[in-house]
């Protein structure tokens, strides 16, 4: 993983010439005046903890994996949202933790934690570091040091209850490993998140991930029936069965809970067999609201697809685009739905029957399978692109908001005008991501020119994006997480007495506060 950008050096995406024009053209954006930080230029705080904590830690889990060397420790800084990447750009290493722990055991991860409580150091729990809204920050005041726990060392495939169909899986294991070694024995978890490549089960589960293809196998929440957490106080060993009505159930609290109430050290999850067939077509709507109309009767008519998205006007302009035409296009492009299907062959042709039987009644063409492969090829492309766009001095950032189908239209208008009030003339570019009888959410992608501060500039964007959800009634994240970027807003949107539980929960788990301080709770 490149450590101020995304993925691997080798899959770097050029600008073609004629994409780089139309960004000064349309959008004003010029190249940075200093060229990025190179990784000797990167300033790293010096370490500041004392040598008695780093001979326990080393005496708990062994010297080598104790690192407190320049690399490891840059990266295990932050995430990889745009802020994230472009102070590592501006070398901005302040956020650098002191050291990198990577135990190999549920046991070491627990003795780690009363060390850490103990000598009162942060730890941050690091899983794939794809963070985006900041849950790898620590707030350092009151703490002797920020150790980041990398579970990378917890990488098994520990067993499949085959007649269950539960397969548990420790944290550490990125989605494309946990997939090998699920298909070597014909199944699938069917979680493929556009951070697919790196991300890991913990952070999947610890973040309220949700994947592309949620329409068919639900969020990463929906596949775990059972986890082992290890916290300052204990263990917790939740999940007897598929659902309980013993009280309520203590597995919501770790998901989405971000590493502040405890570590993730196994996960038992549902799988699914490996797909025999899966297939992509596209259709095209002529405007937005008449997609959305769509997409909510397949969602509440059934059967559902595996995947289903839908991209308003610009999202389908830009994508269907070859460069050389951008800019250019004055044909209306409609709007690009995504259905996609995986399965048995029956179960692949019954679902696209009938889901196909509804896009048509309300008003859908169908474009056959080509875009859907085009999308299918270039699904975990996006994050390569904006590297080039960073550099040609242009800011890309994404987020992502859900609400009831009752008020989509509402949420969609808010957050598009609260991007354009604030950023100028940006490009903004939307599409429903993930479906639900219910509700859907809504993902926006944006780029505009990097101003000469362009963190305080998407900083202030967001703020105001925030505020928009807020007074829309839209929730600040549906598949991102809360981080330390949405604390403030998540506290206004479960209220005080929420805000009151969760640090109840948190005391009693982690008394010192040492785990994750200042992420999620503010
Ligand atoms: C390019 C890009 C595309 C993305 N696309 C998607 C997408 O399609 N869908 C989606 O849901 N998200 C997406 N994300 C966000 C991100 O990938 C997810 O939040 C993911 O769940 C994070 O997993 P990770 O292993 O990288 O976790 P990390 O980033 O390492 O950690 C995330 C949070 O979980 C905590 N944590 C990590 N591991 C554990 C553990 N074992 N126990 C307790 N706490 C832990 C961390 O402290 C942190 O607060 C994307 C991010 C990027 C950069």
């Amino acid at each position: 993983m490149l450590w101020s950008g995304w993925g691997d050096p080798a899959k770097a995406a050029e600008l073609p010439p004629p994409v780089r024009r139309l960004l000064a053209d349309l959008l004003g954006v010029r190249a940075p005046e200093r060229p990025a930080a190179t990784f000797g230029e990167v300033r790293l705080p010096a370490s500041a903890l004392s040598p008695l904590v780093l001979s326990t830690l080393s005496s708990m889990v062994g010297g080598e994996h104790v690192r407190f060397d320049d690399d490891a420790r840059i990266r295990h800084t932050r995430g990889k949202s745009t802020p994230d990447l472009l102070r590592m750009r501006a070398g901005d290493g302040a956020d650098a933790p002191d050291a990198v722990v990577l135990p190999g055991s549920h046991a070491e991860v627990a003795e780690v934690l009363r060390i850490c409580a103990e000598h009162r150091v942060a730890v941050v729990p690091f899983g794939g570091g794809t963070s985006v809204v900041g849950g790898l920050v620590a707030a350092r005041k009151g703490f002797a040091g920020v150790v980041a726990l990398d579970v990378a060392r917890l990488n098994r495939l520990v067993s499949i209850d085959a007649e269950s169909m539960v397969a548990e899986l420790e944290p550490g294991l990125r989605a494309p490993q946990a997939e090998q070694l699920l298909a070597a024995r014909g199944y699938t978890l069917g979680h493929f998140p556009q951070s697919f490549e790196y991300a890991t089960l913990g952070g999947f589960a610890a973040a309220g991930s949700s994947g592309q293809a949620s329409a068919g196998y639900g969020r990463f929440d929906d596949l775990v029936v059972g986890m082992t957490v290890a916290t300052p106080r204990g263990t917790l060993d939740l999940g007897r069965a598929p659902k309980s009505a013993a009280g309520p159930d203590l597995r919501q609290l770790i998901l989405g809970s971000e590493g502040a109430f405890g570590v993730i050290t196994s996960l038992r999850l549902r799988v699914r067999p490996a797909p025999a067939v899966r297939m992509y077509e596209g259709w095209r709507f002529a405007a937005f609201p008449a997609g959305v109309a769509a997409l909510r009767g397949v969602a509440q008519e059934g059967p559902a697809p595996t995947v289903l998205r839908l991209s308003d006007e610009t999202e389908t302009m830009v994508g269907l685009a070859r460069p050389e035409e951008l800019g250019t296009l004055t044909a209306e492009p409609g709007c690009l739905v995504i259905a996609g299907y995986e399965g048995t062959p029956g179960d692949v042709a019954y679902r696209r029957e009938r889901t196909a039987a509804t896009l048509s009644e309300m008003g859908g063409v169908p474009l056959g399978p080509e875009p859907g492969e085009k999308w299918a090829h270039g699904r975990y492309s996006a994050p390569y692109l904006r590297d080039s766009l960073l550099a040609a001095g242009a800011t890309v950032e994404t987020l992502e908001t859900a609400c009831f189908w009752s008020g989509l239209p509402r949420l969609y208008e808010a957050v598009r005008q609260a991007l354009t009030a604030s950023l100028g003339s940006p490009l903004v570019m939307c599409h429903v991501s993930h479906v639900y009888a219910t509700g859907a959410s809504l993902y926006f992608t944006v780029v505009t020119a990097q101003s000469e501060d362009p963190v305080g500039q998407w900083e202030s964007a967001k703020r105001a994006v925030n505020d928009a959800i807020g007074l829309a009634g839209g929730t600040i994240s549906h598949h991102h997480g809360v981080g330390r970027d949405h604390r403030d807003a998540f506290a206004l949107e479960i209220g005080d007495l929420g805000v009151s539980v969760l640090r109840g929960v948190k005391e009693r788990l982690d008394p010192a506060g040492i785990l994750n301080p200042g992420v999620l709770i503010p």
